[in-house]
Order: structure tokens, then sequence, then C-alpha cells
């Protein structure tokens, strides 16, 4: 059995395939203009010297801001779900996540078996995410894999009062004038950023084991910061990066072996149209298999599925997938223009379809 996790983030995008439960292979790359083209590009970087093809995998499960996008994957699922799956795998006794992402910051709290019990998510404001962080190794001229050491070489970390993105820059260039260095700029940034991420843990409360994911976990003066503010060591992956991949991984693992869990699982299809996110959702538990949504779209958006013996089931045609921010307008143009539809047929309210 061989499964993969993708995972098509803001900033950098992962995959991990398994092998009869081994990591076999793992990748990290930038996340290009066209999720399509990105998810491609990382699933053959990680097959690289591996003998494998995309015919070789069994399954695949997609995760990240991009999970939609991404062709050949048979399901995709939050990246908060991956998460706590994929750190359950390296640390079943880990319970309160800080997941640190290029463009958002989440606190999730797990159970034993690395399900979600609560969550919470900074998406808002840029302040401590992967895509902050670049701005001000940009301000302060270096490189962004160097900021972490520079910023454990401080000797007197500099207070900001904001890390609002524009404000902190502003900060940065007015300290740097005063002939402040940057390692205490740095230093005094993540402070902040530390006390920002603790107030976000404390929302999900905070249990004794904890970790951070995310590529700023590899910022080893961020991490000391957080490990100060929340007076609690981290429990850190080997790669941190990869942990929302290992958990699509796992999943798709699960996924191919469990039929009872797909059952009840919902499948999202979707789009990014630059004013937000489409997505079409089918809960493969209400779903019957009976077709009706197929007959209704007027735009062949479904086909219902007979696989490996399975009961049958509807989901976005594998043709459609790639067009479907062309095809499918939304609900409520598409009902303006049509009566009949998906949502009108499906007798067991299995679809549903959301900006
Ligand atoms: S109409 Fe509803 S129940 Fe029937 S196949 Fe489509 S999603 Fe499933
Ligand atoms: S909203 Fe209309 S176009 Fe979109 S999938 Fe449903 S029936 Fe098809």
């Amino acid at each position: 059995m061989i499964v993969a996790g993708i995972d098509i983030g803001s900033r950098a995008a992962k995959a991990v395939i398994m092998k009869d439960s081994a990591v076999i292979a793992a990748t990290i790359g930038d996340t290009g203009p066209e999720s399509v083209k990105t998810s491609y590009m990382t699933i053959n970087s990680a097959m690289e010297g591996t003998g494998l093809s995309l015919d070789d995998i069994d399954y695949v499960v997609a995760t990240g801001y991009g999970r939609v996008l991404v062709p050949f994957a048979r399901e995709n699922i939050s990246e908060i779900s991956c998460h706590a799956r994929g750190i359950n795998w390296y640390y079943p006794s880990v319970r309160t996540i800080l997941d640190m992402g290029g463009q958002d910051c989440k606190a999730i709290r797990c159970d034993a078996e690395g399900h979600i019990a609560d969550f919470v998510m900074n998406d808002k404001c840029a302040g401590g995410t992967g895509r902050f962080l670049e701005m001000i190794a940009d301000v302060l001229g270096t490189q962004l894999s160097e900021i972490g050491d520079l910023a454990l070489q401080s000797k007197n970390a500099i207070p900001f009062n904001t890390i609002c993105a524009v404000f902190a820059k502003t900060e940065a260039i007015a300290y740097l004038r005063q002939g402040v260095t940057r390692s205490d700029i740095l230093a005094g940034l993540n402070e902040a950023i530390a006390t920002r991420c603790l107030n976000l843990l404390k929302k999900v409360s905070i249990e004794k084991e904890f970790t951070i994911t995310g590529g700023i976990a590899k910022n080893r003066g961020m991490v000391a910061k957080i490990a100060e503010r929340v007076g609690l060591e981290p429990l850190l992956a080997e790669d941190p990066q990869i942990i929302g991949a290992l958990g699509a991984a796992l999943f798709a693992q699960e996924r191919y072996l469990g039929k009872e869990t797909r059952k009840e699982a919902k499948i999202q299809y979707g789009y990014n149209d630059g004013t937000g996110d489409y997505f079409i959702t089918i809960d493969l538990g209400k779903c019957d298999g009976c077709g009706k949504c197929v007959s209704a779209c007027p735009a062949s958006v479904f086909e219902v599925v007979h696989e490996d013996g399975r009961e049958p089931k509807a989901g976005v045609a594998e043709t459609a997938r790639k067009r479907l921010s062309i095809l499918c307008p939304g609900y409520r143009l598409c009902s303006s223009n049509h009566e009949i539809n998906c949502r009108s047929v499906c007798q067991h309210g299995a679809i549903s379809l959301t900006w």
C-alpha cells in the first residue's frame, strides 16, 4: 500500500509518501502562482529516486490553502485536522499545537487519537506568519533562514508596540536608523509575536505536552521566545514543516484501508477566484449515489463513482475539477438561471455550496 499526502500552503508546498505505514519520501518546495502546477511539481519531486509514478500511489489526500486544486487527490481535508493527525504520529502525548504557517497562525487542541477538540485561528493579521517574517528579513537586509539565529545573539531585545505588518515595518526601519542591532530588533519582534501566540494558545487552553508546527517552527529564535513565554519546551518533530502533509498521508492510509471512515467523510472541491474560496462539499455519509445531481447540473460537474466494491458516491468529475471556476458560477447565480440544480434535487441534503 502506497499513499501520499500533499500540503499546498500559501508559501510552501510539501508532500509525504508512505509505504506500508513508513515514510519513504518527503519534499518541500515553493508554492507557485498556479496550485495545479505546484501540486504536480511537488509530488514529482517527492517521487524522485523512489522509482514510483503517480499511478503507483493508491490514495492521495490533499490539504492546505490550495487543497481543492490538486487534481490527483482523491480527497481533501483541512490542514487543522492534518496537523493534529500528523503530530499524533510523532508524539501521541501532544494535546496542544501551535501551527505557524505562511499566512495564518492556529492554536489547536487535540485528543489522544489526534482528533480536533478545539481550535482558534488568527488569519486577520499577518503578524507571526511566514509572510510577516519574510517582510522583516527583507527590511533588515538578511536571509529568512538566518533571522532565527540572529535573534538568539540579542543582548537587549527592543520592545515593539505592534506586530501589525505595516507599523512593525516602520518601527523596525526607525530602530535601524537609530543604530539598534538587527538581532535586538528581531528579538523584540519575536517577543511580541510570542506574546500573541500565548494569547492564542490560551483560547484553547494549554496542556503540558505542546508542539509547534509549520515552517516557523524551524526558526530557533522564535521557538526559544515562545518556549519562554509559554513556560514549556515544545516537542518538535524532525521537520515541523511537513506535519500537515504527513497527516494527510496518514488520512490517505486510513481511507485506503477503512471503508467506514470514508463513508462519514466530507469531500470538498473548489476554487479561489480572487474574492474568496468557493467550495462544493459532498457529505459522503448522506450521499446514496442516486445520481440526480449528475443529470441536474447544467455544467456536467458531477459524476457517481463505484469504487472497489464500495457504495456508489457522488463527486466532482475528474474532468471538471481543473475547470470548476468556469463551469460552476456558485449556487446563487446557478439557481437564478436554473430552477433545477444539484442542491434542489439532492433529497438527502448531501451537497453544500459555500463561498
Ligand atoms: S443527488 Fe445527492 S444523494 Fe444523489 S448522488 Fe448526488 S449528492 Fe448523492
Ligand atoms: S451550482 Fe449549478 S453549476 Fe454548480 S454544481 Fe450545482 S448545478 Fe452544477
